[in-house]
């Protein structure tokens, strides 16, 4: 078999780290399988580099910005294939350039456009380890990153490119839980999850998956499996919605932080105020989350949204520029946010869900300010401080603890 092994920072946060990921290559390679393995930087490192950046300067350079965070991953991939060869296995360092990885000209969180695997095949032929960077590819001669937790979406998209059997995610956890069990003591592993509601999951703020890496696999059909570099704990499988044994009205808790809540009252109905203010934000590559309009009077709106917090002081300055054309009243923002969702591809088919989640938000005293909702979700943004309490009743509520 081809299997595409990807190596989170935890993974190879250190040199004792480095060795044991190589000793379990080896055993990979021993059980008779050739191996492409793709790392991140060690530890914290890439954090590191952008702290470094802001000493030099407030407003770094996207281009150099990646040429510098890309480094971060060529550590890794260098000392990993020391520490292969010094167990006589064969195994060469790539970057993403020399792994073919193109990408989309864009600095911060470029797609992978196209693989040109050639440089892989060839060295896979020569029966090598082949030790890619991850979260780094090339376009038009420049570096560029794929975003933060972007390797997972280089692992994928290898393993896509080679036609692998199997690509597996090491991290420090052993699978994917039904809450980040850093946060939810009584989280418990799911042995499948579904592409879908993993997609779910990983856009609504489970780290444990980059987005992207759940839709290049959905899209290619890659066998995906999350699992632990520190233990031989079976993983978690990434699969096809139709090989599951019924679908569960509510899979897992996903939360996000730092989410700030813009209102603005008594916007004109004449000024087209959403497709100015959502085109005007869009322009400034500002996020925009859950999205409420209610309409007050015949040609007033209120329209409110979510940010990321670091976008606010953006978000404010753009309104100001925008009073004359949109002709609100008010402005109002609220910072110190967060927000909790709930995911299940069975939800669908089960009113009630929404009510019994904020039923369990109300139990904690967290008072829900705004909802958005999907066939497969609810989101909730309440108040960041009960957060935690507010996980746990949720997922409480759902007994999700239990088989
Ligand atoms: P890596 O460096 O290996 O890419 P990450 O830190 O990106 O690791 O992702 C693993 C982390 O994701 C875990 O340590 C855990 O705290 C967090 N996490 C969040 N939600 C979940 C979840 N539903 N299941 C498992 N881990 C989760
Ligand atoms: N090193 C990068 C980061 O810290 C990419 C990754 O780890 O996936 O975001
Ligand atoms: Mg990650």
């Amino acid at each position: 078999m081809l299997i595409v092994q990807k190596y989170g920072g935890t993974s190879v946060g250190s040199p004792q780290r480095i060795q044991a990921v190589a000793d379990r290559i080896v055993k990979t390679r021993a059980a008779g399988h050739q191996v492409v393995v793709v790392v991140s930087a060690m530890g914290h490192s890439t954090d590191a580099l952008v702290e470094l950046a802001s000493q030099i300067t407030s407003e770094p350079n996207a281009r150099e910005m990646d040429a510098l965070l890309a480094t971060g991953e060529q550590v890794s991939t260098a000392l990993l294939a020391m520490a292969l060869q010094s167990r006589h296995v064969k195994a060469n360092s790539f970057t993403g350039w020399q792994a073919g990885i193109k990408t989309e000209p864009v600095h911060g969180a470029a797609r992978i456009e196209d693989i040109d695997p050639r440089a892989l095949t060839d060295y896979l032929k020569e029966d090598g380890v082949a030790i890619v960077a991850g979260f780094q590819g090339i376009a038009l001669g420049s570096v560029t990153t794929l975003g933060r937790g972007g390797s997972d979406t280089t692992a994928v998209a290898i393993a896509a490119a080679l036609h692998a059997d199997r690509c597996e995610i090491y991290t420090d956890v052993d699978g994917v839980y039904t809450a980040d069990p850093r946060k939810v003591p009584s989280a418990r592993k799911l042995p499948m999850v579904s592409y879908e509601e993993m997609l779910e999951l990983a856009n609504l703020g489970s780290q444990v998956l980059h987005p992207r890496a759940v839709e290049t696999a959905k899209r290619h059909n890659v066998a995906l499996v999350v699992r632990s570099s520190f233990s031989d704990a079976e993983g978690t499988v990434i699969t096809d919605m139709s090989t599951m044994e019924g679908l569960r009205v509510v899979t897992g808790v996903a939360q996000e932080k730092e989410v700030a809540r813009v209102a603005i009252l008594g916007v004109s109905l004449q000024s087209r105020p959403l497709a100015g203010l959502f085109g005007a934000l869009a322009d400034e590559n500002i996020n925009v989350d859950v999205i409420v309009q209610s309409i007050i009077r015949e040609s007033e709106v209120d329209v409110s949204f979510t940010v990321f917090e670091a976008d606010l002081p953006r978000v404010i300055t753009l309104l100001d520029v925008l009073k004359p054309q949109l002709g609100f009243r008010e402005v109002l923002h609220e910072k110190g946010l967060s927000k909790i969702s709930i995911v299940g591809a069975g939800m669908i088919s089960n009113p009630g869900v929404a009510a019994q989640m904020f039923e369990a938000l109300e139990a904690v005293g967290a008072q829900v300010k705004m909802v958005s909702t999907s066939e497969i979700k609810v989101s909730c943004v309440i108040e960041q401080e009960l957060l935690e309490r507010a996980l746990n009743s949720v997922h409480d509520s759902f007994a999700l603890g239990k088989e």
